[in-house]
């Protein structure tokens, strides 16, 4: 299944992408997290776009488009896959659309407080990439990854006035994907604003509905 995940910068696609990719068995491919990696390691990629992340602003489309259409050529993504992070404007949805068609998006919904809340609570591990909140999903041990023992970080981007840069991206280059997707009867709303496990439990009952 071609999945892909829409939502507000906080919405908790990440979570529900981790969740997702367990269950059913499928690649779970941030956009996010390939140039956090690509800024890590400092490639090419990395250098041009590690000020645009740090700013909250939007990736040119050919550089995002292209290193999509990258990953989706690999082996693991070719029986499907669970994209978290992209398309986020209409070009990139076309592009996708060109690549490798979507069957399902889910639009995961959240108002605006529970955004700020989630995103400056939200902590990363450096390692491994796992998701934690400082008081709805804190780790055993204070700073340290439960999964692989990695240092727990915050985003730079998690800082309120990238937070407020990247909403302003949110409401006017993501947004009218929700209209985009529901024109072509692709899109599936999931109210986000409970814990992981009530999202991702209302999620399954959605898939057994499809049959
Ligand atoms: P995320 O981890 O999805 O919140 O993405 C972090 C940052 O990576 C965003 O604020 C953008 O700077 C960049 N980014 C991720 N995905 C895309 C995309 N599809 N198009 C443009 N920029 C992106």
């Amino acid at each position: 299944m071609r999945i892909v995940l829409l939502g507000p910068p906080g919405a908790g696609k990440g979570t529900f992408a981790e969740q997702a990719s367990k269950t059913l068995g499928l690649p779970h491919i941030s956009t996010g997290d390939l140039f956090r990696a690509a800024i890590k390691n400092e490639t090419d990629l990395g250098k041009k776009v590690k000020d645009i992340l740090a700013q909250g602003l939007l990736v040119p489309d050919d550089l995002t488009i292209g290193l999509v259409r990258q990953r989706l050529a690999e082996p693991d993504a070719q029986a499907g896959w669970i994209l978290d992070g992209f398309p986020r404007t209409i070009p990139q949805a076309e592009a996708l659309q060109e690549i490798s068609p979507v069957e399902m998006v889910i639009n995961l919904e959240v108002d605006d407080a529970l955004i700020l809340q989630r995103l400056t609570g939200r902590r990363i591990c450096r390692n491994c990439g796992r998701i934690y909140h400082i008081v709805s999903m804190p780790p055993k041990k204070d700073g340290v990854c439960d999964v692989c023992g990695g240092e727990l970080y915050t985003r730079p981007d998690d800082q309120e006035s990238a937070i407020k840069t990247r909403l302003a991206a949110y409401r006017e280059q993501t947004e009218p994907l929700v209209a985009w997707y529901d024109e072509k009867k692709l899109l599936v709303p999931l109210r986000g604003s409970g814990t992981p496990e009530s999202v991702y439990s209302a999620f399954e009952k959605i898939l057994q509905n499809r049959g």
